[in-house]
């Protein structure tokens, strides 16, 4: 529609707008179409999705949060849930697919209410209601973690259906090890603090976590030894060369002797450099930007081992693993600075030179990743990273929560047996809370072939009798009591699914008027810089 109104904004003319419910019919499609493209890979029977980009490189997934990662999405709403997933993965790591589908399924209900005469206002505070009786519920059926046995199966729930078998106990492991020296709010974060270094050579079983730092590097100085003992490491952000001077014609005539002077000058300079890192006895030298030809001889002669060409991150985990202190410049070292290095050495894998620095110093460590392809690398190290997602967050009080849509059932039971003290236009609208969380049980039911009405009953009456933490294993499908078979979903999880998704929806109900710009490709204003001066 355009806006044709006299007495409207001249500003609007350009501009397409919808108001009122076809707004929210608008942006509640738009929800429910990014929902629809992640909705089968739901869970561990969930299916496998193959995206091919521009170039036609295939990837073949079932990870929401890649799917999405990959889709071309124009509408603003579309945006606005797939940015609640992308905040789900940063904050939880984990239930991507989950928020999704709970937002989309709220926004259709919500709709629904609408079109029987509820005010968004109203939908939007009842569906807060609905949210904050959740959280207290949530509460009251968390379970704490008795046994290590426990974490490994919230990390295993969490990556079992995204990993071949073979390589789910391998990874899980990996993680747990890496979780180790990692605090959640670590303002490294776990990226930093775990390199992955992805090697062609070898099975992925032989995929390994290691106390170094390795990056691919080769010496600057071939004629040195490749390999070495204990020693210490400065890490200098910043080089080891002096800039050259632009010499122009007319000065080197009038004036020989100067260039020679500058040379001389610069030869002392980096000389003192290198006697002063061989007064700190530096067994390794590393540094981010480049190393002057000159200065080659005079590390050698100094006996320290240079390596160049780092990149920040690189140089944050090499002073993590050695415990160095990175400083601007050469001159500003002092042995304070230094790291540990128990040993080093250079390995060549498949014609590629990878430098390993082990230290047992600091924290930090190395994932190498091996494998035959690097589809199935790049795999193992999604699913690494989602296992040490999830393994750092196993932490606070009480951080279970019953998996397998169990806790989503049970508060939807919940949330209606609340909706039947209201009356009216709010109990509608809890009710459709309670409807939207009951999707994922649903999904998970649908997504391995089960009919979701039948599976939902079932459900419903086995957590009567017998609690919130009954509920079905979808390897087996039994009834069981999901703690006893390990399917767990952590807590944070969960609740920031929740949260994000209610929140996600209220934004989305509170617009009752979207106004596109008409975007027209035009002449670019070639002349737009013309009259600056
Ligand atoms: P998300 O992106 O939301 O994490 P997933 O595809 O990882 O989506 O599916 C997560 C859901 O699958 C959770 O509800 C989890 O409890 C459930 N789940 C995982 N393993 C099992 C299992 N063996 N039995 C039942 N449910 C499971
Ligand atoms: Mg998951």
């Amino acid at each position: 529609m355009t806006v044709s109104s006299p007495d409207e904004d001249v500003t609007l003319q350009d501009t397409d707008r919808v108001t009122g419910r076809a707004a929210l019919v608008g942006n509640a499609r738009a929800a429910l179409a990014v929902a629809a493209a992640v909705r089968s890979t739901l869970g561990p029977k969930g299916m496998d999705k193959m995206l091919i980009d521009q170039n036609g490189d295939v990837l073949i997934t079932n990870d929401g949060a890649t799917v999405l990662d990959t889709a071309k999405v124009e509408h603003p709403t579309a945006k606005l849930v797939i940015e609640t997933s992308i905040t789900q993965d940063q904050v939880a790591r984990d239930g991507t697919t989950t928020s999704i589908l709970i937002l989309a399924e709220l926004l259709r209900n919500a709709l629904e209410l609408s079109r029987s005469g509820l005010h968004p206002t109203i939908i939007a505070d009842s569906y807060r209601s609905a949210y904050s009786l959740c959280m207290e519920e949530i509460d009251s059926i968390a379970r704490p973690i008795t046994s290590d046995e426990d974490v490994r199966n919230i990390v295993s729930t969490c990556i079992g259906q995204k990993v071949d078998s073979s390589i789910l106990d391998l990874v899980c492991r990996l993680a747990l090890d890496a979780s180790e020296s990692i605090e959640i709010d670590d303002p490294l974060g776990e990226r930093l603090l775990v390199k992955r270094v992805s090697i062609e050579e070898g099975a992925v079983t032989d995929t390994e976590l290691i106390s170094a730092f390795v990056a691919k590097k080769q010496r600057f100085d071939k004629s040195m030894s490749n390999h070495g003992g204990v020693c210490s490491i400065a890490i200098i952000d910043g080089g080891l060369e002096i800039p050259e001077v632009e010499f122009d014609t007319e000065l080197e005539i009038s004036s020989l002797g100067i260039r020679e002077g500058f040379i001389q000058r610069k030869k002392e300079k980096l000389e003192r450099l290198v006697s002063h890192l061989e007064s700190l006895n530096v067994g390794i030298l590393a540094v981010r930007d480049g190393v002057d030809e000159e200065a080659q001889g005079m590390l050698r002669r100094a006996g320290i081992n240079c390596y160049r060409r780092f990149d920040k991150e690189d140089l944050h985990r090499l002073s993590e693993i050695t415990g160095a202190t990175i400083v601007r410049s050469i001159e500003t070292a002092e042995s304070v600075h230094l790291g540990h290095c128990d040993s080093w050495e250079e390995r060549k894998v498949s014609g590629v030179h990878y430098l390993h620095i082990f230290s047992n110093y600091g924290r930090g460590r190395t994932l190498i990743v091996r494998g035959s392809t690097s589809a199935l690398r790049d795999e193992v190290i999604r699913t690494f990273d989602d296992a040490l997602g999830v393994a750092v967050r196993v932490s606070g009080k009480a951080p279970m929560l019953p998996g397998g849509g169990s806790t989503w059932s049970h508060l939807a039971r919940m949330l209606r047996n609340e909706a039947s003290k209201h009356t009216g236009k709010r109990q509608l609208a809890i009710e459709g809370f309670a409807d939207a969380l009951e999707t994922i049980p649903r999904v998970l039911a649908q997504n391995s072939g089960h009919d979701p009405i039948d599976r939902i009953l079932e459900l419903s009456a086995a957590q009567m009798k017998s609690g919130p933490w009954t509920g079905f294993d979808l390897m087996t499908d039994n009834l069981v009591s999901l703690d006893s078979i390990g399917v767990i979903d952590l807590r944070m999880v969960v609740e920031n699914a929740l949260s994000g998704a209610t929140e996600g929806a209220i934004s989305v109900l509170r617009i009752d008027d979207v106004l596109w710009a008409k975007v027209e490709p035009g002449e670019p204003d070639w002349n737009q810089n013309d009259d600056e001066d």
